[in-house]
């Protein structure tokens, strides 16, 4: 069977030709799967029996809203989802002052193993198709009935260990009959797979990279983030320079603030050092706690941010969304799997 909404407008007219269909239908079928139909039959505008033929040689992804919680101080909205298999992934709605911003998965569960993170606790289960990837934004979008412009791949997943089906997914959100989101509304974000980052370079996005750096160090960063243990801070900031200078495009530097860990003075000296000379600003984030996970946040965000500051560092503090509703990366569906394990 074929999966039709993970096909390009382009993709979709040249798989029509081949049927022997004209053209225009690969239009009107693209235009139907944008509104969020769940069957061919809703498309009324074919004849019966292109629709019954599509019926038989494709299906239509239409992910279930399992579990939905709004927060009541900033209307932000969670959504846990159930795929056709019965996975379960997590999108988050944002309001922001520049737009509706969607946060979306890219895997179910992940096997990057990072300290502070609840989606990888259980591991990967299975890369997420382009189709599964789009969902979530036309189907937040269909259920909040608010527009979305802005869309950041930082939810469920490493979106570069999913490389071909994230790109897919860029040329899918980015389709003028599509969802029409423009690059430079799309932040992709990275734990660090340093040879990916250079592939990605090679496309020239207008998209900004978003690297999880979260310690300066290679001691620190490799008790935190295992990726580090195969290529350390050097390689990785090299990479960063590297992917600068092809792209011209300033890269985000994510670094979640974590008490006693990553909060030194000498820690960010070591960062302002590392950044200097390159483009790109800091993000500090507020650490959600993580039940299993013995991390606290860092009561020293605003004194960490003033000397990056003061060595010439662009910082910003992330606003903490959500913060009644499990809103951090795979904290509800991690909570839903507990409910269903037999234990
Ligand atoms: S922070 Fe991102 S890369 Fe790291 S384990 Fe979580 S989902 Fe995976």
């Amino acid at each position: 069977m074929v999966d039709i909404k993970s096909m390009t407008l382009e993709e979709l007219t040249a798989w029509f030709k081949e049927q022997g269909e004209p053209a225009f239908r690969a239009k009107q079928v693209f235009h139907w799967l944008y509104r969020g139909v769940n069957s061919f039959e809703e498309m009324s505008d074919l004849s019966k029996a292109l629709r019954q033929k599509l019926s038989e040689t494709c299906f239509i992804t239409h992910p279930v809203v399992a579990r939905k919680q709004q927060s009541a101080l900033d209307g932000t909205i969670k959504y846990l989802w159930e795929l056709g298999d019965g996975n379960c992934i997590e999108t988050v709605f944002m309001r922001y002052k520049h737009g509706n911003t969607v946060c979306i998965s890219s895997q179910v569960g992940c096997r990057m193993g990072c300290a502070f993170c609840a989606s990888t606790i259980a591991g990967k289960v299975r890369n997420l198709t382009p189709a599964e990837m789009v969902d979530q934004v036309l189907f937040t979008q269909l259920d909040s009935g608010e527009p979305i412009s802005n869309i950041v791949l930082m939810g469920i997943g490493e979106p570069l260990d999913n490389f071909d089906t994230v790109m897919q997914f860029l040329r899918l959100v980015n389709h003028p009959e599509g969802l029409n989101i423009g690059m430079r509304h799309i932040s992709l974000s990275t734990c660090g797979l340093v040879e990916k980052i250079d592939k990605l370079a090679q496309y020239g996005l207008q998209l900004t990279l978003s690297v999880s750096l979260h310690a300066p160090d290679d001691e620190t960063r490799s008790k935190i983030m295992p990726v580090n243990r195969s290529v350390g801070v050097k390689t990785l900031m090299d990479t960063c320079r590297r992917y600068f200078q092809t792209t011209g495009r300033r890269i985000s530097y994510e670094y979640a603030m974590i008490d006693g860990v990553n909060d030194a003075d000498w820690q960010a000296d070591l960062l302002a050092d590392l950044l200097k000379g390159m483009p790109g600003h800091v993000n500090l984030i507020p650490l959600n706690e993580v039940e299993e996970s013995p991390l606290k946040p860092s009561r020293r965000v605003a004194a960490f941010q003033k000397r990056l500051e003061q060595r010439g560092v662009t910082v910003t503090v992330r606003r903490k969304l959500g913060g009644d509703i499990d809103a951090s990366c795979g904290q509800l569906r991690r909570k839903a799997m507990k409910e269903h394990s037999p234990q």
